[in-house]
């Protein structure tokens, strides 16, 4: 049996990156999962599909996060994926970026802990993940306000669910990844005026000197929604490649 055997697992923003990967890897584990996004289109070809129920579902809808949820049921695992980077100091981020960020970064996840924590109490057992960043209170970088203050909520939002359910059966952990090779990083090195150049920038804030893939974050999700990582909540995994050392 997978370490994952017998649990249900519902995923934001599993299209592409760290979300499809975790997807993959945890029906690798045994879990049946429900893998969600804004883009249906690109919720297809999943090698482990006979495990993987996929659905559409924007994260800044209420009333579709309130509907999915019903529909699903209990679950053994949320894991909170989506997430936005829009580029900008303090002073050059429009309002609507600043209030966007915070709307599919944070104001996601209360939706859906509101929406699957009563089923997970319920149950006396549950894990959720809220994916941070390395960029948020743990570390602040350049053109990145509204992201790593929204970063940093999330891990607020992390320690606040946990130290309230720790003796409830539920575990809350915030996932800090640094630099990793996905899709929306190769579409943020475009907009670059030298591609290539950014991406020797990006690749040198990790000390060993490359990115990270979604699989190693994958990985990383397995442990912390299974019950190996039992004795863990509340707690920010930093996986970065060096960049905090
Ligand atoms: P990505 O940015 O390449 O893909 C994001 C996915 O989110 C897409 O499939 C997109 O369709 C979906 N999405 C966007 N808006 C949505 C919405 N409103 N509702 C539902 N889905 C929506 O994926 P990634 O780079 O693996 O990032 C995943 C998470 O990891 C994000 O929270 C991101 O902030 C975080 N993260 C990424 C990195 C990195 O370097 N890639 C580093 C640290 C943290």
């Amino acid at each position: 049996p997978g370490r994952l055997a017998g649990k249900t697992a519902f995923i934001t923003a599993a299209a592409q990156g760290i979300g499809r990967a975790t997807a993959e890897a945890f029906a690798a584990e045994g879990a049946r999962v429900w893998a969600t996004d804004i883009a249906t289109d690109k919720l297809t070809g999943f090698h482990h599909k006979d495990a993987i129920h996929t659905r559409r579902l924007d994260v800044t809808d209420d009333a579709a996060v309130a509907a999915i949820a019903k529909e699903v049921g209990d679950i053994d695992i949320l894991f909170n994926c989506a997430g936005w980077v829009p580029a900008g100091s303090i002073l050059d981020t429009r309002k609507a970026d600043w209030m966007r960020a915070f709307d599919i970064n944070v104001h996601s996840m209360y939706r859906t802990i509101q929406a699957f924590l009563p089923g997970m109490l319920a149950q006396g057992h549950g894990v959720i993940i809220n994916t941070a960043s390395v960029v948020s209170s743990l570390k602040g970088v350049p053109n990145r306000a509204a992201y790593g203050a929204s970063k940093a909520a999330v891990i607020g939002l992390t320690k606040s669910v946990a130290a309230e359910y720790v003796t409830k059966g539920i575990r809350c952990n915030a996932l800090c990844p640094g630099t990793v090779e996905t899709p929306s990083l190769q579409d943020r090195l475009q907009a670059y005026a030298d591609p290539a150049a950014a991406r020797r920038d990006f690749v040198a804030r990790q000390p060993m000197g490359r990115l990270g893939t979604p699989e190693e974050i994958a990985a990383l999700c397995v442990y912390l929604a299974s019950d190996e990582s039992a004795f863990m909540t509340g707690t920010t995994q930093i996986i970065d490649g060096g960049m905090t050392v």
